[in-house]
């Protein structure tokens, strides 16, 4: 069987319940798509915990063939969907816990995480592993907020800390963090020195717009080089216009086309996780964001063939099956 399952083979509204009708296991498998349904570290909105199964329903209108990239990013990673890690809702710990472990699990059988949240806060679990792993990381982190408050009523684990716990616990290089995209009214004016004293970089939505996407992805190409790299993505970096499932919408966001384009160029960087996060279905009432966030699914794992061809280690694809009749 050719994986993902073409429409020529079986109708994509015939669901499995996975990514693009991915199987859960396959031999040399490169990538690994699992599912972070935490959501009650959020501050705001809650029910991100269903954004996993609504972004695995809208990737149903995808197609193999990705051809900006010009390649079959599942088939070439031999990608698999594990399914939804079985989180605790009362317990950010035991959570993490979990989290950590799968994260470490996949990446020690070679295979590259893509995470679907969840709230934002299931990144530090997956940054702990990731660093265990690679050492201490560079990041891509693409959100209206840099998440690194510190406490929130005297908790230090929630959806706005998980940069600042990860700059306290080492698994990141703080001057090869570029957080990006960053708007929005703010509670204090020195919220956003938080990021700049920990020796990140920042780079609000205004300088982006300002500056343009291609000199701010060369600055990061730059500098981050091929150390590890994990690249986060919170849904609200897009402006709430295409992206109005989530819990904290900023608006003055970029367009999807706009966002698909500066993620596309992201090439060449030495990915070893990404995740997709704070997707609430909810406040989603025509899918859209779903299926923007399950097309950044695609161009993230479309990275990883990428370099699996670099090495000269992305699997051989099969020949296309010929066209069903009925679709001729
Ligand atoms: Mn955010
Ligand atoms: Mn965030």
């Amino acid at each position: 069987m050719q994986y993902p399952l073409s429409p020529d083979v079986k109708p994509e509204f015939c669901t499995t319940g996975s990514f693009m009708r991915l199987p859960s296991k396959r031999d040399g498998a490169r990538l690994a798509i699992l599912g972070m349904p935490f959501d009650t570290a959020a501050s705001f909105r809650v029910g991100a915990r269903f954004g996993p199964q609504a972004i695995r329903q809208a990737s149903m209108l995808l197609f193999p063939y990705n051809p900006v990239q010009g390649l079959y990013p599942f088939e070439e990673t031999h990608a698999i969907d594990i399914g939804d890690l079985s989180v605790i809702p009362h317990s950010i710990q035991r959570s993490y816990q979990i989290i950590e472990a799968a994260v470490a699990d996949v990446l020690r059988q070679g295979m590259v995480p893509i995470g679907l949240g969840g709230d934002h806060s299931v990144t530090l679990a997956a940054l702990r592993a990731a660093a265990k792993a690679h050492g201490r990381l560079a990041v891509i982190h693409l959100d209206s907020h840099t998440d690194t408050w510190d406490t929130y009523y005297g908790e230090k684990y929630w959806h706005g800390s998980p940069f600042i716990r990860a700059a306290e616990e080492g698994l990141v290089e703080p001057s090869r963090v570029f957080q990006i995209g960053i708007r929005g009214s703010l509670n204090h004016p020195g919220d956003l020195a938080a990021s700049l004293d920990l020796g990140y970089n920042l780079i609000t939505m205004r300088e982006l717009r300002q500056r343009g996407v291609a000199a701010v992805v060369a600055q990061v190409k730059e500098r981050i080089g091929d150390r590890p790299c994990y690249l986060s993505f919170d849904i609200d970096f897009v402006d709430p216009a295409f992206a109005p499932g989530t819990g904290t919408p900023e608006v003055g966001g970029f367009t999807s086309y706009e966002t698909l384009e500066m993620v596309r160029s992201l090439t060449g960087l030495n990915y070893v996780g990404f995740d997709v996060v704070e997707v609430l279905p909810s406040y989603d009432p025509v899918q859209v964001t779903a299926l923007l966030a399950a097309m950044l699914v695609y161009e993230f794992a479309s990275h990883v063939a990428l370099n699996l061809r670099a090495r000269g280690e992305a699997w051989p694809v099969p020949a296309v099956p010929e066209p069903a009749p009925a679709f001729r």
